[in-house]
């Protein structure tokens, strides 16, 4: 046991496993995967739980016509949490302990750094943290929206070093297998190409919201941070015993040699953006190497309302997406001494981004 190696592993079960018909919590498909999280502890690998599932299993308290209205589908949520917690609570005798969490939440440092804490306090203890996005007080603009992406920031603000996405299908293929006899199953990805997003349309599950597409950007996510990220198919018990005996069931996406630094790694995939900076030209070179070069001068515009600290995304004129970065200008601030000459200025203000804060985006 234990031939990967593994330190702290994040497994992500989805809904269509933990409530298949719609009808509340089965414990059918869930019980390999309970065995698989007690032996990796009884190992001494460190498990944290990413669990779907609460939508689908408090939709019975509504009836079907309403299911589609927000309000309702948030009291699904609510409904259906408890009942998802209990389900997993029943496995085990060790506590398991509830973490819902917002992109509000990752994307505010403190809080971010918070919940880092608690988890870490939960492992420490022996305890099983189990985690949701919390549905019930999200808007569009603050949910991570699938819980695929959600387990990669939650496998990076854990320093996990593998992630577990179950899935209904054997991992990714390099063609749909619902519709092409010969699509081949791709075991292992080095790295995260245009083609291989390309692979993954379709594969949609009827009862999450996370398709093949969600999950390569769980991996993407989880590799640039250093961790090892396994689609695998939760349906199948063999996909936890191969697991367990070093061998890879489904597919593998190697972690990045250089991972992203956390900060860094924090500021491209888990924070949001509460505004923009359009600034002039393709922008590579004060970016790339200095980024306090960033001066009023360079600003054709402010977006948004932002404070601050906020998270900004950096946008050259012709729309190509620069980089993220913490402002140290309010965007109020920013627009007026944008709207200043230089030598107007009665202070020569501070770097409008510390170079420690700025992370370049590939060209998209
Ligand atoms: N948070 C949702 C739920 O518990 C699931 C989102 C997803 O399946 O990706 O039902």
């Amino acid at each position: 046991m234990n031939k990967f190696q593994w330190r702290r592993v994040v497994i992500k079960v989805g809904s269509a496993l933990i409530a298949p018909d719609k009808k509340g919590c089965s414990s059918r498909y869930l019980l390999s995967i309970a065995q698989f999280i007690l032996r990796c502890r009884m190992h001494g690998i460190e498990v944290v739980l990413v669990s779907s599932g609460s939508v689908a299993a408090g939709a019975h308290f509504f009836a079907e016509s309403d299911r589609k209205d927000i309000a309702i589908k948030k009291a699904m949520a609510a409904a259906g949490q408890t009942s998802m917690m209990a389900t997993w609570d029943r496995f085990f005798d060790f506590p398991c302990a509830q973490i819902l969490l917002t992109h509000a939440d990752l994307t505010d440092r403190e809080r971010y750094e918070s919940i880092r804490e608690t988890m870490f306090s939960l492992l420490n203890g022996g305890l099983l943290p189990i985690i949701n996005e919390n549905d019930t007080v999200t808007t569009d603009e603050l949910k991570v929206g699938d819980n695929d992406n959600l387990a990669a920031m939650v496998a990076a603000a854990a320093d996990a070093d593998t992630l577990i996405i179950c899935s209904d299908v054997n991992g990714l293929y390099d063609k749909n297998p619902n519709q092409h006899d010969d699509a081949k199953l791709i075991n292992w990805v080095t790295e995260i190409t245009p083609e291989i997003y390309a692979m993954a349309g379709g594969a949609d599950s009827s009862v999450g919201t996370g398709g093949m597409k969600t999950k390569i950007e769980a991996a993407e996510k989880a590799t640039s941070h250093g961790i090892s990220t396994f689609i695998v198919n939760g349906f199948e018990e063999s996909s936890f015993n191969d697991l367990l005996n070093g061998r890879n069931p489904g597919t593998l996406f190697q972690p990045y040699k250089r991972p992203l630094q956390e900060r860094l790694h924090w500021l491209t995939h888990t924070s949001k953006e509460q505004g923009e900076l359009i600034v002039q030209g393709s922008f590579d070179e004060p970016l790339d190497k200095n980024s306090s070069q960033l001066t009023s001068d360079g600003i054709v515009e402010v977006r948004g309302e932002f404070a601050i600290g906020d998270t900004i995304l950096v946008r050259s004129d012709d729309g190509t997406r620069l980089a993220k970065a913490t402002s140290n200008y309010s965007s109020c601030m920013l627009s007026y001494i944008s709207e200043q000459e230089s030598e107007d200025l009665n202070l020569q203000p501070g770097p409008i981004i510390s170079d420690e804060d700025i992370a370049i985006l590939e060209k998209q």
